[in-house]
């Protein structure tokens, strides 16, 4: 067996930022510090840091006033900045600076007077805090259908933005249709669909059209959590191309059953999965099928992004 090591994979400088940021915060306030919503959707990562004393809240209701708080990396709504304010949060802003800049594409486009089409998951965090910037003027889209039943003519003013992790494919296909519906929709200048997810998605494609030509047993593994949506958008990627492929947290979710007789596995994880973990998925290998680890380079990153300040 050959394990197949993709890189790009793993943390993106957001979840470094983040992740980085919520280390300082323990480090200099001690515990607890709050945390709102998972800083990043993984199990492992969030588990980690609620042993180090993180306390993740779903609601700032949750939260004294005047403790130390920080945002996670899929940002919030003005009305939650509002709200941290009002109760005197020591707050944290962790959100990834490229999620910033979606914000600020809402915001401007709503300023000149654009309905927004957010093309996104309806529930996700991001998405939700996109769509705080302007409830009113800022409709969520991911199908056709939905499209279909937006309350818009083609007469209308009308810009799209996008969340960050999407499908590359499946994002184009979305926006090829909103512009036969709307043939003045505007977009931003440069794709919001973030570098991590592109190169991400890119080295799997790139893995999966390869490998599945060989004409060999290929399977492939995402290391990332259920609730990841550029991991999940990873599995379906190596699903779409043909290669059969699972999202797994850790090696106690691989089923060795599952990969007797497999010669090659398309080894991956999410932006938001520590190389930990990948780690110990090879070496679950090693032990159990004797594999060899290669790696295979689809492009370099260079991308840091600073930690932001604290209090
Ligand atoms: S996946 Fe992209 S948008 Fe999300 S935290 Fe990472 S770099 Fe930022």
């Amino acid at each position: 067996m050959l394990i197949k090591l993709l890189f790009p994979r793993g943390f993106c400088a957001g979840v470094y930022r983040a992740t980085s940021a919520l280390n300082a915060a323990l480090n200099k306030y001690g515990t607890p510090v709050y945390v709102y919503h998972e800083i990043v959707h993984n199990k492992w990562v969030v588990d980690y840091f609620q042993q180090k004393g993180a306390v993740f809240v779903n609601s700032l209701d949750d939260i004294p006033d005047g403790s130390v708080t920080l945002f996670s990396a899929h940002g919030v709504s003005p009305q939650i900045e509002r709200q941290a304010q009002e109760k005197n949060l020591r707050y944290i802003d962790a959100s990834c600076p490229l999620v910033q800049k979606v914000h600020r594409e809402a915001k401007q486009f709503v300023q000149q007077g654009y309905s927004v089409l957010l093309i996104g998951h309806p529930h996700h965090d991001e998405v939700v805090g996109v769509q705080g910037e302007a409830p009113d003027k800022i409709f969520i889209v991911k199908s056709k259908e939905s499209i279909d039943s937006l309350p818009l003519t083609a007469k209308d003013k009308v810009a799209y933005i996008t969340q960050t992790t999407l499908s590359l494919d499946e994002s184009a296909t979305i926006i090829e249709y909103l512009k036969s519906r709307f043939p003045n929709i505007v977009g931003p200048a440069i794709k919001d669909i973030c570098y991590a997810t592109q190169n991400r998605q890119n080295a799997i494609k790139t893995a999966a059209n390869k490998y599945n030509q060989n004409k060999k047993n290929v399977k492939a593994i995402v290391v990332g959590s259920a609730n990841s949506s550029n991991s999940i958008r990873l599995k379906e990627i190596a699903l779409q191309h043909g290669i059969p492929a699972v999202l797994i947290d850790s090696p106690s979710d691989i089923n060795p059953d599952d990969f007797t007789g497999v010669d090659v596995v398309l080894l991956t994880a999410g932006a938001s999965a520590h190389e930990y973990v990948v780690k110990q998925v090879t070496e679950y290998f090693q032990s159990t099928f004797n594999a060899q680890v290669e790696e295979e380079r689809t492009c370099e990153e260079n991308t840091v992004f600073p930690i932001p300040s604290m209090p």
